[in-house]
């Protein structure tokens, strides 16, 4: 089938390549012509793991392609894919200009037949109004617009394509419909059909659901710091119940990333707009936040709550989770702006992420490896848990650092090992080991 996606973000492009991986015949629009010049050569402008080979292999087998042309992208594509981005506005709402302005092109173009399918994700009720502007473009009254919210994760995004759990399509007919399902047919999975705003509800109530999931184990650490439980046998005791399940039942330093901190504030004021005011979802972004100022105070903590001056903190990890260059709304970020304003000196490390991270923050310093950030530093502070972290030589990190402090946003060492080892160790929701003598 052929299919026009608009974005080549971290959604578009993914979905691009996979669609074309199943046979599929996919041309991709962006209005970033670096990133188009960049695609149409083969390289990949995200880290994401598989990507780079299949792009490559799809666009020699010419089956999929890049321009800024989307009157020629669309031409004879059965469906047209919106996969722009819906930031965050300052009030929290979803931004949705970009979606709005493609619509508006999309009306200059389409044809009778051709399905426009919204991928980004959308407040209730985009849907509709995206179908308004078309029309009113168009001069058409029958243009059909559907819902297909993606579900991938950032770092094993091809994975889960191949693997999807679910496709939801939101259709107001059942032409719509057929055509989406013939679409997605190679990746055999389960398909909920239902109206367009139900399909947008999913996405958000999805989204805020793991988020939650995430604060309420965050609050359960904070529980058992003051009761001495510990959050990581807590947590398997209540992943093993499978009406509970395991996954997202991680304590640390918090969600980041560019889906859940934005979409959980999106249905606050999706919320606000219709007269409902959501209670639980308010508390799970405040939750969230607060994690990373106790990052922040446990580090101070180790260093018997003075200013951290001219101390040496290591920061390990600046994406959001591992596997992923993306460092939008990251605690990396704010743990970086606390330090800062407390003058720490920071040196940081990431396996992919430094590049993305000095371009948002000026004048921070970047090393090639953790063993660099290490030497002579006065703390180890873990943000994400790359693999690499995990496997780290604490005997040999002992013998470089000047003072043996680690703390761990994301609970992955063993605080029996690091209290053998002599260090002072603190995580979330796990018993402190405090150093002799601190
Ligand atoms: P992104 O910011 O990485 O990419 C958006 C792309 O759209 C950019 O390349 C931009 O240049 C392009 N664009 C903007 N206006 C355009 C226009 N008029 N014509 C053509 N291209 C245009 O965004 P993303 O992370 O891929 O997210 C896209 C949507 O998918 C968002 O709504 C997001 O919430 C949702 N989503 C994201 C993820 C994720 O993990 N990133 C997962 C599920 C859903």
């Amino acid at each position: 089938m052929k299919i026009s996606i608009i974005g080549t973000g971290y959604v578009g492009l993914v979905s691009g390549v996979c669609f074309s991986e199943i046979g599929h015949d996919v041309s991709c629009v962006d209005i970033d012509t670096e990133k188009i010049s960049q695609l149409s050569n083969g390289q990949c402008p995200i880290y994401e793991p598989g990507l780079s080979d299949m792009l490559r292999s799809n666009l020699d087998q010419g089956k999929l392609t890049f321009s800024n042309d989307l009157q020629k992208s669309m031409e004879s594509a059965k469906v047209i894919y919106i996969a722009v981005g819906t930031p965050e506005k300052e009030n929290g709402e979803a931004d949705l200009h970009y979606v709005y302005a493609v619509a508006k092109e999309i009306g200059y173009f389409i044809r009778e037949g051709q399905i426009v399918a919204i991928k980004s994700t959308v407040p209730v009720g985009t849907g509709k109004q995206v179908k308004a502007i078309i029309q009113e473009e168009s001069g058409l009254n029958s243009i059909q617009v559907a819902s297909n919210p993606e579900f991938l994760r950032e770092g094993s995004a091809i994975y889960d394509m191949f693997h999807m759990d679910r496709v939801v399509f939101g259709v107001e007919s059942e032409g719509a419909y057929r055509t989406l399902s013939e679409l997605h047919q190679p990746f055999q999975t389960s398909e909920v059909v239902t109206n367009i705003e139900s399909a947008e509800m999913i996405k958000y109530a999805s989204n805020a659901f793991l988020a939650m999931k995430i604060s309420f184990i965050n609050e359960v650490a904070n529980l058992c710091e003051v009761v001495g439980a510990n959050v990581t046998k807590v947590a398997e005791g209540m992943g093993y119940d499978h009406r509970i399940g395991s996954a997202f039942l991680h304590a640390g330093v918090g969600y980041g990333g560019s889906c859940f901190p934005k979409d959980v504030k999106a249905m606050i004021t999706i919320g606000e707009k219709a007269g409902y005011s959501l209670k639980i979802l308010p508390e799970v972004d405040r939750v969230n936040m607060n994690q990373r100022t106790r990052m922040f105070y446990k580090i101070k903590q180790a260093f018997g709550d003075q200013s951290l001056k001219g101390k040496r903190i290591a920061l390990l990890g600046l994406s959001f989770k591992p596997n992923t260059d993306d460092i939008r709304s990251a605690p990396s970020l704010d743990l970086i702006r606390l330090l800062k304003d407390d003058e720490a000196d920071i040196i940081c490390y990431d396996p992919i992420a430094n590049n993305q991270m000095i371009k948002h923050i000026k004048n921070l310093t970047t090393v090639s490896s953790y063993m660099e950030a290490l030497t002579n530093a006065d703390a180890l502070v873990l943000l994400t848990e790359w693999q690499e972290f995990k496997e780290i030589n604490f005997k040999e990190v002992k013998r470089i650092m000047r003072c043996p402090v680690v703390i761990d946003g994301r609970n992955i060492f063993d605080p029996k090992v690091m209290e053998k080892l002599g260090f002072h160790y603190n995580s979330f929701g796990r018993r402190v080991v405090q150093r002799k003598g601190t």
